[in-house]
Formats: C-alpha cells, sequence, structure tokens
C-alpha cells in the first residue's frame, strides 16, 4: 500500500519531536537522522517496535507528554510477565472515543440504539472504549461489564437493548442462554458488536441465528488506543480500518519484509496522532491481509481482513504458510468429523509430510472421510497431506491449550 502524502508528513513530524525530547525512541532509534527521512521507502528501513520494548520501558517509559498532559492509563493483560503501561492525553481519549462512533456508524448504530456492553472495565481497554464511544454517539450505553448471566439478560429483556458487544464467547454463552430459557421472544437485539479475536465461521453463523442479530467484527489493541481502530460493515469483507489515526502495513513475520498487496502477514502499526504513546511500526502479531479493491459499502477507508490467527501459531509446509485455524476452519464444514485433531511434520527424503490425525465421529466410515479431508485440503490449503482418522477420545485432551502441531523437522 502506499503511504499517502499526509500520513507520511504527521508521522515525519512525529518521529522528529519524539527523538529530540529524550525518551524511549530518541534510545530506540539512536543514530538515525530523522530529517534524512524522506519517502516511504525510508521509513520502511526503520526498526520495528516489539511487545518486548514496551515491557522493558515499565511502567512508565513509553510517556512522550508532561505528567501533566496525562489523564489516563491502560494496560494490557499481564498474562506473560510484566505488563504494559499505556498513558494517554485528553486528545488520546477523544480521538479514541470518535474513532469509536465510526465504528457504531459503519455498522448502523444510532443514536436511538441501546448499547449492552459485556466487555471489562478497568486497566483493561475494553468497557470504557464501548462506553466513551457510544456516549459521544448518543446511544444509550447499559454498561454491564462481564459476567452475571440472570442480571444481563434480565437488563437485555427490560431495557429492550438492541445492540450487544461481547467478546465471542460471551456472545455464544448468552446466546445458548437465551436459547437454553426459551425467551428468545422477549430479546430487542438487532445488531452483536464481538471483539478483535480469531473465531470460526461455524461458531459466527451460530451465535447471529441465535440471537437473531447481525454480527459486526471490531478490531484494536491496548498499545494502539484499544478496540475501535477497524469495524466491519454490513457486507462482511474486512474491516475498515481509520487511515487517518493509523498507519497499516502488513510484514513477513519471519523475515521482516513487506508481503505483497493481498498476502497474509502480520500487521504492524504506527499511530499518527497518539500524544501520550506513540509506536512506530509497531509488531502486532496478528496475522491479516489487505483487502484490495473498494468496498460494497462505498466507505473510503481501507480495509484488513478479519483476523486469521497469530504469528506464534504460524507453521510453513511445503512453502504455505499453514494457521491452524484454517484447519478448524476446514474440519468444521466436513461431516464426521470432530473438532479435535493433530498435525505432525515430518522431513524425509528432501521433502515435507504433513499427516493429520482427526476424531471421526461414530458410525463415521473412516476411509471416506479420510479422503473427504485430503481432498479439501488439497483445494482449500493447497498442499496434499495424509489423513488419518481416529477414534474420538483417541487424541490427548487437555486442560491448557493444546499443541495441536508438532513439526519433527528441526
Ligand atoms: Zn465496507
Amino acid at each position: 500500500m502506499r503511504m499517502k502524502e499526509e500520513q507520511f508528513c504527521l508521522i515525519k513530524a512525529q518521529i522528529k519531536k519524539l527523538m529530540g525530547q529524550g525518551g524511549f525512541y530518541s534510545k530506540k532509534f539512536a543514530g538515525i537522522d530523522p530529517d534524512s527521512l524522506q519517502s516511504q521507502e525510508d521509513f520502511e528501513k526503520l526498526p520495528f517496535t516489539w511487545k518486548g520494548d514496551l515491557r522493558d520501558a515499565y511502567p512508565l517509559g513509553l510517556q512522550a507528554v508532561p505528567d501533566e498532559e496525562v489523564v489516563r492509563i491502560h494496560s494490557s493483560s499481564g498474562t506473560t510477565g510484566t505488563p504494559v503501561i499505556i498513558p494517554y492525553t485528553k486528545k488520546d481519549v477523544d480521538d479514541w472515543a470518535l474513532m469509536f462512533k465510526r465504528c457504531y456508524e459503519m455498522a448502523g448504530v444510532t443514536a436511538r440504539d441501546r448499547i449492552q456492553i459485556t466487555p471489562g472495565y478497568g486497566l483493561w481497554t475494553a468497557g470504557i472504549g464501548f462506553q466513551a464511544g457510544a456516549e459521544l454517539l448518543g446511544a444509550m450505553a447499559v454498561p454491564m461489564g462481564p459476567g452475571n448471566t440472570d442480571k444481563q439478560l434480565r437488563m437485555m429483556m427490560d431495557l429492550k437493548t438492541t445492540v450487544l458487544t461481547a467478546t465471542s464467547s460471551y456472545a455464544l454463552l448468552l446466546a445458548e442462554e437465551i436459547a437454553r430459557r426459551g425467551i428468545g421472544e422477549q430479546i430487542h437485539l438487532k445488531k452483536g458488536i464481538i471483539g478483535s479475536e480469531r473465531w470460526g465461521e461455524k461458531m459466527r453463523r451460530r451465535i447471529a441465528s441465535e440471537l437473531g442479530v447481525q454480527l459486526y467484527d471490531i478490531y484494536g489493541l491496548t498499545e494502539v488506543y484499544g478496540p475501535g481502530i477497524g469495524m466491519s460493515c454490513e457486507h462482511e469483507c474486512g474491516m475498515h480500518y481509520w487511515d487517518d489515526y493509523i498507519y497499516c502495513e502488513i510484514i513477513n513475520p519471519k523475515t521482516g519484509e513487506l508481503v505483497p498487496d493481498g498476502e497474509i502477514g502480520e500487521l504492524v502499526i504506527t499511530t499518527l496522532r497518539k500524544e501520550g504513546a506513540p509506536l512506530i511500526r509497531y509488531r502486532t502479531h496478528d496475522l491479516t491481509r489487505f483487502k484490495l479493491g473498494d468496498c460494497p459499502c462505498g466507505s473510503p477507508y481501507p480495509r484488513i481482513d478479519t483476523l486469521i490467527g497469530r504469528t506464534d501459531d504460524m507453521t510453513k509446509v511445503k512453502g504455505v504458510n499453514i494457521f491452524p485455524s484454517q484447519i478448524d476452519e476446514l474440519l468444521r464444514d466436513i461431516p464426521g468429523a470432530s473438532s479435535e485433531y493433530q498435525v505432525m511434520i515430518d522431513h524425509l527424503n528432501g521433502k515435507d509430510i504433513m499427516t493429520l490425525f482427526v476424531e471421526a465421529e461414530p458410525g463415521m466410515d473412516r476411509k471416506i472421510l479420510g479422503a473427504n479431508i485430503g481432498m479439501t485440503f488439497k483445494s482449500k490449503i493447497g498442499i496434499s497431506i495424509s489423513v488419518k482418522p481416529v477414534a474420538i477420545g483417541e487424541l490427548p485432551r487437555s486442560e491448557k491449550k493444546s499443541t495441536r502441531i508438532f513439526d519433527n523437522r528441526y
């Protein structure tokens, strides 16, 4: 994608400012002359910013403005060690709400809607972002936070909530609970806005039909404002992102080179207007691709695809990148295949060999199932594999997120 003139000017001005004031980027970019940045190609030679850099800056090493300008902090989940703290100025908070309002508008949500907010509030960026955007739009925000399903459903019925915002798993839980209690008639939902995570088509269809709503994907990450920097429209063909606030690149996660437009790679984001903690070339670890061409909705904002996975999950076989999400998706559409599988990758006589063990539903002819999966794999993912159906329960179960791909090549 070509960088717009305005984006380049904003980025260059930002880098100059950051390098002139000491702190995070003057250290990171030490030895680089900001005046030598003359083109997109120069920008693309700048080093990436990693989550590890942000952790090393804990607690407030990223702060790029004087204390009196910081009005709030958020923190990304500290499940893996030191958390990351992101300071926000008044303008950052306002800009984020404005982007979030755009997201609601992209989904056709108006001031007449009632928005039930189930993502969490607090250090996490989710709940408060949904709330600020709803208020700026003029809709009625119902700030529930997560959990307490009884109360969620009661509010949903009594207040006649029209928009549900949730993670995909919580939306599914609520949908199932509504079906179980037989209260579908008393639910007035029209739209569901689901936070960015990878979720399968089968789950999407189930939530949409159980709740009787149209679903929208919202994208974002705490390091870059939070959710609300991108949003799908009614045509469900990727997510529009706000290119007046962020600049996106898609790179090969292994080499760091830009991939050709339209190919899958890791999303790298540069903030254009952020004050509290601007980020240059931040590696998100999210895998996606640019969607090329105009969207039927007519929006001028460019699009990235709904998330395909995380870079940590990717593996390459016979020259083709494979993500667990693709295998999940593929098996979901094959009758007789359960969701449980394991992949072994070996290297024999100069060739990669991929073997897919999959649990077959009881009564399923394993030979037919194996052939069906093999054919589908070849046509959808592009390589030939060996499929070995096994009985339900034969593959190991784990309480933790189980490892499904075993690479024995190295
Ligand atoms: Zn669109």
